[in-house]
């Protein structure tokens, strides 16, 4: 009984992924690769049209071969209804019934009728991956809150993950003493609006920072995803106070006119937004920020879309993830007519990763002469006397070491590209 789990999307699959490799292999399972895999579960992702067409046609490389499970968003998305598709799949299985993944593994696996298990639970699966079933030896994935109750009028994840609900705090601090005991330098915490989460007996996103910054010896301490409209001046506070929550936070802006945020059901205007960044920035200058942008929604128009430009500019962000709108079934923007055309709408995409290549080189090249810390990640796959790491504000750096992967260490900056850093690593000696 041999499987294989091919992971789309966020950081939340690569958890969800993670515990059904540790529940499969409690039920007798064996990881092996894909080729070698009598059954392949492909945990999906649903948040654009391409994605969800792409886990189709990678299911589809295994048709008539092997079993197929499909799990995760596009299983909660379109349930049933992957029955009526070309490509044969075995079962089903949405985003709040991958704890049953080893007795659904074994149905399928002795030849049971074709399945799907998609109803929603209120119920936390308090599930903790052992290490051997972990994606990484340096970063450990943590969910602390699952769904959303907001309803971003293009956003279909409120459809496959549901209504939030919250991980108590003590499960979440034993996963991450308990990580941190394995040799974990990194963690981090994910939800899709992290920020909101709160523990049943009430206490705060920023209280359980403040708990978590407390566990010895964890490096850093990350958070994925913020949502701009749940923001507490209580986390600047705790993120001022603690040095191992890293100085970098995902802070989806989406757009940077009040205009579009409000026609996408986004609480928060854009000088709210600035105003939040200034906030940090007051109490952390050295605070780095990525987000996320949608261009060519219904309705944006050129002024709009310069105001995403300019909102660039102003917080010149570590990074940004950007898309041209797609969309999505059930959301209440589907119904909209699509009126910036398509040619207009990839124009202004590739205007605005222009403009972000453009602000990331000039910080990049800023940081020449600087001596930064670093984790050290991997080794270069093409250089092997190089390793690869990871700034706090997760910018990669390129240099010569033999530093082992999972620690810390400094290294000078002496060259600079848009996406990367090169450097030479600091003696410990040197720089005290
Ligand atoms: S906050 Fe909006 S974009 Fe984020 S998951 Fe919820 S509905 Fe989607």
């Amino acid at each position: 009984m041999t499987f294989f789990i091919r992971t789309f999307g966020c950081q939340m699959n690569v958890s969800d992924s993670e515990k059904m490799h540790q529940l499969l292999e409690e039920r007798g399972w064996t990881a092996v690769g894909e080729a070698e895999a009598d059954l392949i579960v492909v945990n999906s992702c649903a948040v654009r049209s391409r994605p969800q067409e792409k886990v189709f046609s990678y299911a589809g490389r295994f048709a008539g071969r092997k079993k197929i499970i499909i799990a995760g968003c596009v299983a909660q998305a379109e349930k049933e209804n992957i029955f009526a598709r070309k490509v044969k799949v075995n079962y089903v299985v949405g985003t709040h019934q991958f704890h049953r993944i080893g007795e659904i593994a074994d149905e399928v696996r002795s030849g049971g009728r074709p399945g799907a298990a998609t109803a929603f639970s209120r119920r936390w699966p308090e599930l903790v991956p052992g290490s051997r079933c972990r994606s990484s030896r340096v970063t450990g994935f943590i969910s602390v809150m699952e769904g959303c109750d907001n309803f971003c009028s293009y956003c279909i994840v409120p459809f496959t993950r549901g209504r939030e609900k919250y991980r108590p705090m003590d499960a979440i601090l034993c996963e991450a003493e308990a990580l941190a005991g394995a040799g974990y330098p990194e963690i981090v915490l994910l939800g899709q609006n992290v920020n909101h989460w709160r523990d049943p007996r009430g206490a705060s996103f920023a209280e359980l920072l403040r708990r978590l910054a407390a566990i010895a010896p964890l490096g850093w301490i990350r958070f994925i995803t913020s949502y701009p409209g749940y923001h507490e001046p209580e986390l600047v506070e705790v993120m001022a106070a603690c040095r191992g929550i890293a100085r970098h936070v995902h802070f989806p802006a989406q757009s940077g006119s009040t205009r579009v945020l409000k026609r996408m059901n986004r609480a928060y205007s854009r000088s709210r937004y600035l105003g939040i960044i200034g906030s940090f920035r007051r109490a952390m200058p050295e605070m780095k920020f990525s987000s996320d942008f949608i261009v060519g929604f219904p309705g944006e128009s050129e002024h709009d879309f310069q105001l995403t430009l300019s909102l660039l500019e102003r917080v010149e962000y570590e990074s940004i993830f950007s898309f041209v709108y797609s969309p999505r079934p059930h959301t209440r923007a589907a119904a909209w007519e699509p009126d910036v055309p398509a040619a207009l709408a990839k124009e202004r995409l590739l205007a605005l990763q222009e403009l972000q290549e453009r602000i990331q080189l000039a910080n990049n090249r800023r940081r020449i002469g600087e001596t930064v810390e670093v984790l050290v990640t991997g080794r270069h796959p093409k250089k092997s006397a190089e390793m690869i790491g990871r700034s706090e504000s997760q910018r990669v750096v390129n240099f010569a070491s033999r530093t082992p992967v999972g620690t810390f260490t400094r290294v000078r900056i002496t060259g600079a590209g848009p996406h990367s850093l090169r450097g030479e690593e600091v003696r410990t000696d040197e720089g005290k």
